[in-house]
């Protein structure tokens, strides 16, 4: 009796073992890696995949089976039937093919157990079939408790392959896998053939047409080369062909579409590489430069999108040609970009670079049907003052350049902690005056004016207030200029006017209602027609109604504005100068707009009884309304002095604390209530 486990180490070819057992890793790690494609593609290709996995695999299993045996030499006539050692190879591929094709069926979790289960039965049929191939002069008899072993080390071996293959921890558990898949084979392998015992028996005869070592040797050698080449061929141009899509896709991720610069993520991930550089001292010093074209809307506007769209791609271009070793240069939105510069030694540096892209945009852009020419404005924030964080100095250089678009005279700005705050807090203060009107955060309170000599109560001006959520009652002296350098002064404008003619027309006596009017809603076109509407809608006499401009409403576009007046007037509203002295009080003024009132501003009526300049110009004042047949009304009367000054003088109207702060609405409902009885009485 001759024991095969004995010939393993007396009678084996070394460098043939090491050949299957190279075959052997070779083909498994290629199996594990093509299941991990196949497990993560769809459709066609993962049928392909399948397919390829298959007889990779199962070539793999039934070479190292046959390379392993041809390195057994029994040292007696033997060969291998050439029948069986197809039909191994055809067991091994389709063993391997059922068990790829269970991978796409069952439950997940219990998935790998059926797939390494097919697997070992596989290797194990295979290996036994195969064994029954080879031919010896001697009778072969089998140990049943090793042969069971080597089913159940291969069906063992293949669930922990696929267990690591089918739910990878790492990146690369499916090296793993492909290690416990040369275990089930090989282990299974050396256990099955310690099971076979083969006695030697000369009246055995190998017949002739057996296959000899040498013909099997290359016909392996030609499948396994063949298989593998493919197998290997494939997972590289697969792999290529990812990284080549993998990049492109990361190329339009982190670039702009229209102008192919780097976009606001590829800024992100550029400002984080130089935030750590500045912090780990790799650069001395660095600086961002937010760059905003002027009125790029204009642009869009007179030229249409694509010409627009064809300047910032020039402009692009410029700016991208023109970068030196250690800058960036990115576009964030619409027409803002934002610049970086690294390794520089002062802020000098960083404002030349600022400089060189303000003078490429300014260059006229030439298209075929036109030329265009912009400016930008720019914020500069350095690593010198402004901080080293990725978020900071973008923040900063976007500040600096808020304050450029703002102050024509410097297109460059350097970022300035102190005006930039004011302006941030101003820019701030005007987006929540948007909402304001939304959020019923605005409200009206009513003023008194009173008849001078008779100290009779005959209107109220209504004045502005906003109570903002977080900052409580905001002054008009704050925002109203705000309102009106935004623009929302129209909207706002036209709800208080509504508001006060609702209010005033409610009230239980006729009193004039004041509402002050901002220079800027003269000029919209649909004055004339919101005032018919709030009137109309309101119920309100045009004659109880007041507008209180000011001297700044009429200095510009003098004929403009006296027409509208003119039209005003014509619709039975007053007209009511405000703040008189305070502006650019001009005589001719007085004579050719329609004023029916002129309200001299408190600061000349303050301590009018001790002052004998204010004195002078009030009674000035006073003479002028008489001459020109206009009544006078005194604003910020505080005290009974002040109020006997104005009475013996003449003046008509009054108006001040001396009668009362301004009130809110229920308070002046009630109050003409009270006056509607007390008249009746
Ligand atoms: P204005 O039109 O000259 O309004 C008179 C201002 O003087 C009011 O301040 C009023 O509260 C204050 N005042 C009245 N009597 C006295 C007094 O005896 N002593 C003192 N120290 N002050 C007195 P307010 O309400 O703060 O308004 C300031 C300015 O805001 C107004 O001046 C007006 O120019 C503007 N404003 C207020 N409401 C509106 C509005 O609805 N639209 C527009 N465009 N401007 C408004
Ligand atoms: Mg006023
Ligand atoms: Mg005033």
């Amino acid at each position: 009796m001759l024991r095969v486990y004995d010939c393993l180490t007396q009678f084996h070819d070394f460098s043939l073992v090491a050949v299957a057992a190279a075959v052997c890793a070779f083909g498994s790690t290629l199996t594990a890696m093509v299941l991990r494609r196949m497990l993560a593609a769809k459709g066609a290709r993962r049928q392909i995949q399948l397919v390829m996995c298959s007889l990779i695999s199962g070539t793999t299993i039934w070479a190292t089976h046959v390379i392993a045996m041809l390195a057994y030499n029994p040292l007696i006539e033997h060969g291998f039937d050439p029948f069986l050692t197809g039909v191994s190879l055809a067991i091994a591929i389709l063993g391997a093919l059922m068990t790829n094709i269970a991978m796409g069926m069952g439950k997940k979790s219990l998935q790998y157990i059926m797939e390494g289960t097919i697997f070992g039965l596989t290797v194990s049929s295979m290996h036994y079939v195969g064994t029954a191939a080879l031919i010896v002069a001697g009778e072969i008899t089998w140990q049943t408790d090793l042969v069971a072993a080597s089913f159940i080390i291969s069906v063992v071996l293949g669930i922990a392959s696929f267990h690591r293959v089918v739910y990878p921890v790492t990146r690369i558990c499916w090296l793993g896998g492909a290690l416990l898949m040369v275990m089930a084979i090989c282990v299974m392998h050396f256990t099955g053939m310690s099971a076979a015992q083969i006695t030697p028996n000369p009246t055995i005869l190998v017949p002739p047409q057996v296959l000899p070592d040498g013909i099997l040797g290359m016909l392996i050698t030609a499948i396994v080369t063949l298989i593998f080449f493919v197998g290997f061929s494939s997972i590289s141009i697969e792999t290529n062909l990812e990284r080549v899509a993998f990049t492109n896709l990361e190329r339009v991720i982190v670039h702009d579409q229209l102008t192919g610069l780097p976009n606001r993520m590829r800024l992100k991930q550029a400002l984080d590489t130089l935030s750590d550089d500045l912090m780990s001292g790799a650069t001395v010093g660095a600086a961002a430069v937010t760059v905003d074209i002027d009125n790029f809307k204009l642009v869009n506007d007179l030229h249409g999108q694509e010409v627009g769209d064809a300047v910032l791609q020039v402009i692009a271009s410029r700016l991208l040609a023109a970068l030196r070793p250690g800058e960036f240069i990115s576009r964030i939105g619409g027409d803002q970009f934002v610049g970086l510069i690294s390794d520089i030694a002062s802020e000098k540096d960083a404002l030349a670079f600022a400089n060189r892209i303000s003078l490429l945009i300014q260059k006229v852009v030439s298209l075929e049907n036109c030329a265009v020419a912009v400016s930008a404005s720019l914020g500069v924030a350095t690593s010198f003052h402004d901080g080293l964080g990725p978020n900071e100095l973008v923040q900063k250089s976007d500040h600096a350049m808020f304050r450029a678009k703002q102050n024509l005279d410097e297109r460059i700005c350097i970022y300035d902690a102190e005006l930039d705050q004011q302006l941030r807090n101003k820019l701030t203060l005007i987006n929540d005056m948007r909402n304001a009107l939304d959020r019923n955060q605005l409200s009206l309170v009513y003023q008194l004016q009173n008849e001078t000599a008779s100290e009779t109560p005959v209107g109220c001006e209504a004045l502005l207030r906003w109570l903002h959520p977080e900052k409580g009652d905001i002054s008009p002296a704050v925002f109203i200029p705000l309102a009106e350098e935004s623009g929302l002064i129209n909207d706002i404008g036209n709800w208080v006017l509504r508001t006060a003619c609702f209010e005033a027309a409610s009230w239980e006596q006729p009193w004039s209602i004041a509402i002050n009017v901002a220079p800027q809603q003269l000029l919209q076109p649909t004055l004339l027609q919101d005032l018919a509407n709030a009137l109309s809608e309101s119920g309100l006499a045009a004659s109880r109604l007041e507008l209180e401009i000011t001297e700044a409403s009429v200095i510009h576009d003098q004929a403009n504005t006296l027409k509208v007046l003119n039209k005003i007037k014509e619709m039975g509203i007053r007209i009511a100068m405000d703040d008189f002295g305070t502006g650019y009080s001009s005589l001719a003024t007085l004579q050719t707009f329609p004023f029916d009132q002129i309200k001299i501003d408190r600061s000349f009526v303050t301590d009018i009884h001790h002052d004998k300049y204010r004195a002078a110009i009030v009674r000035f004042t006073l003479s002028l309304g008489e001459a020109f047949g206009i009544s006078v009304l005194a604003e910020g009367v505080e005290t009974a002095e002040e109020l006997d000054f104005l009475k013996v003088e003449g003046c008509n109207f009054v108006q001040g604390f001396y009668f009362g702060k301004p009130m809110s609405t229920e308070n002046v409902r009630r109050l003409t209530m009270i006056e509607k009885t007390a008249l009746a009485s």
